[in-house]
């Protein structure tokens, strides 16, 4: 088969594999019971929660453990929506937001809470003045994401966090898609809260982190037992989270060689496309992206279709966009791009990773042109063009 998901997730690295296996068995005591097997692996937890605060340039205080990515954003959110109620109820996020993002604002505007919806131009980058010029007195959060998933469009996150800062507002940052894959520092972006998740990465599925900068104060939102000082309750997942700062150690010694690798590999998928395929379009920014993505657009067919033919060759990709309940909407991130639904509906995304090899992108290459002329001569657009 031939995985290029990436963004969606990862397969577990091996090696990280290997270092959680004994805490199923073994070594499963539960670290907030008092006897050998629970108090080393509380000690092991320590030294994970070590690696993920190196990993991003935080202090090990700072670092909570959560489920993943999407519980660490609501977190992050909802916390801060609830702690700060008595200063204002006005959150500032961009339209091209994960779902984790959106929808948690969508239930804090069902509950009171007021939204800005900040717009990006053709390439996904967030209009900052926009940002900006939308700060009230009541604004308590502006919450932008670091990497879009989909495009791979990286966001102007430094200046953004500087307007924050200077009125005094909290600053959330969706980093899924970039911790893990490019070297990230919470102290030079000038994040206050910001989300990760180890399965994006090469880690375990079902758990990340939220770091917290000191000094930020957000409300509880998993209620339970003293874990993580009171903040976040619930019995540790142990394997999960020694996984996932194995992988937040792997990531540290060798994403600079990956970023090279990776980057070269989906380039050449980009150009041989290019090359072999009338009638593209690249989406997202052609420099400020991530390495590994490729969205582009087919016109005058269906993404869907696309994929359904790769996945008959074990080719593994997406089109982006999450077509939930069957109702095939394009992706909410193409058309706040202003791409309009009808090219939108043709868009795939090659997200491409570590175990990808040169021979994958030749078979890509030679199985696509085949596939798209084949559905192009049974489309009606491409007849009337
Ligand atoms: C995958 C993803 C999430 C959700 O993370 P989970 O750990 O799967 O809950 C949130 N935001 C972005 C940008 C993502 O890519």
């Amino acid at each position: 088969m031939i995985y290029m998901d990436y963004n969606a997730t990862t397969p577990t690295d091996p090696r990280v594999l290997e270092t959680i296996k004994i805490y199923f068995f073994e070594k499963f005591g539960n670290p907030s019971s008092i006897y050998k097997i629970a108090r080393e692996n509380k000690k092991e937890i320590e030294k994970a929660r070590e690696k993920v605060a190196k990993l991003i340039d935080a202090n090990p205080e700072e670092i909570y453990f959560t489920s993943g990515g999407t519980e660490s954003d609501n977190w992050a959110i909802i916390g801060t929506a609830f702690a700060l109620k008595h200063k204002g109820n006005h959150i500032i996020t961009s339209q091209i937001e994960h779902h984790a993002v959106l929808n948690t604002c969508k239930f804090l505007n069902r509950i009171g809470y007021e939204i800005t919806y900040a717009p990006v131009d053709r390439f996904g980058i967030v209009d900052v003045d926009f940002v900006r010029k939308s700060i009230k007195k009541e604004t308590i959060l502006i919450t932008i994401m670091h990497a879009n998933n989909e495009i791979g469009t990286i966001e102007p996150i430094e200046e953004i966090s500087k307007i924050a800062k200077e009125n005094n507002i909290y600053f959330h940052s969706d980093c899924v898609q970039t911790v893990g894959k490019v070297p990230v520092s919470v102290k030079n972006l000038g994040i206050d809260m910001l989300s990760l998740s180890a399965h994006k990465f090469y880690g375990p599925k079902g758990v990340g982190a939220l770091y917290v900068k000191r000094g930020i104060k957000i409300e509880t939102l998993i209620h339970g037992g003293e874990q993580e000082k009171g903040k976040r309750g619930g019995t540790y997942n142990v394997p999960g989270i020694i996984g996932l700062g194995k992988a937040c150690e792997i990531a540290m010694e060798e994403m600079i060689e990956e970023m090279e690798k990776v980057k070269n590999l989906r380039d050449k998928l980009e150009k041989g496309i290019l090359e072999k395929i009338p009638e593209i379009v690249i989406n997202g920014h052609p420099e400020k992206r991530l390495y590994n993505t490729l969205n582009l657009c087919v016109k005058y067919i269906e993404g869907e279709s696309v994929l359904l033919n790769l996945d008959f060759e074990k080719i593994y990709a997406s089109s982006g966009s999450a077509c939930t309940s069957g109702s095939l909407e394009p992706s909410h991130v193409l058309l706040a791009c202003g791409i309009p639904h009808e090219i939108a509906h043709g868009s795939l995304r090659f997200s491409l990773g570590k175990y990808n090899k040169e021979e994958d992108i030749d078979k890509v290459l030679e199985v696509l042109p085949r596939i798209v002329e084949k559905l192009r001569k049974i489309s009606p657009f491409w007849e009337k063009k």
